[in-house]
């Protein structure tokens, strides 16, 4: 069964938000290299490729239906932010407005019985579970960091280990 037309529209607008997500990344990526916190990069960066890799799979995933893609053009990312704890809070809220429109991506597949969609949109519900839990859990220890820079530059060697998700994660 192909995809209705307004579900491949729906499909194009979730690929251009992956690849939001990803400039927004690699925005906070560099706005982290510049203040000298190597580890926060690091893990911004690997999370920009992840969500390339996310549009990958929607887009592939639109091909495989037989569905046309139609690219978009990407914004610009806000690069306004006073602290690292900004940054991971914006994260966070962009997490949020993510799960939220693959929410409703599911909820329009299933309206129209479009079956087929779900396993894919299912994987990503999960997917935005677990890197919502990420991002709130950086977020609360940034809090309990404070002003403290040793505790911050503790953090973010944490950040350029063990927390940096893999490369090839999607
Ligand atoms: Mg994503």
């Amino acid at each position: 069964m192909t995809m209705s037309q307004t579900l491949q529209a729906a499909f194009n607008d979730q690929i251009q938000l992956e690849f939001s997500s990803a400039y927004t990344y690699l925005g906070m990526a560099a706005w982290c290299e510049s203040r000298d916190l190597a580890g926060f990069a690091r893990w911004m960066r690997a999370q920009a490729s992840e969500e390339t890799q996310h549009a990958m799979k929607f887009l592939d995933f639109v091909l495989e239906r037989d569905g046309t893609i139609t690219l978009q053009p990407i914004e610009a990312p806000s690069g306004g932010f006073s602290s690292v704890l900004d940054v991971l809070e914006q994260a966070l809220g962009h997490e949020q407005r993510v799960t939220a429109a693959i929410g409703r991506l599911y909820g329009q597949a299933s309206e129209e019985g479009d079956y087929s969609s779900l396993p894919l949109l299912q994987w990503f519900m999960g997917e935005q579970v677990e890197e919502e839990a990420t991002v709130r859990q950086i977020v609360a220890e940034l809090r309990m960091v404070g002003d403290d820079t040793s505790a911050l530059l503790l953090l973010d060697r944490d950040m350029g280990g063990r927390r940096g998700p893999p490369p090839d994660a999607a």
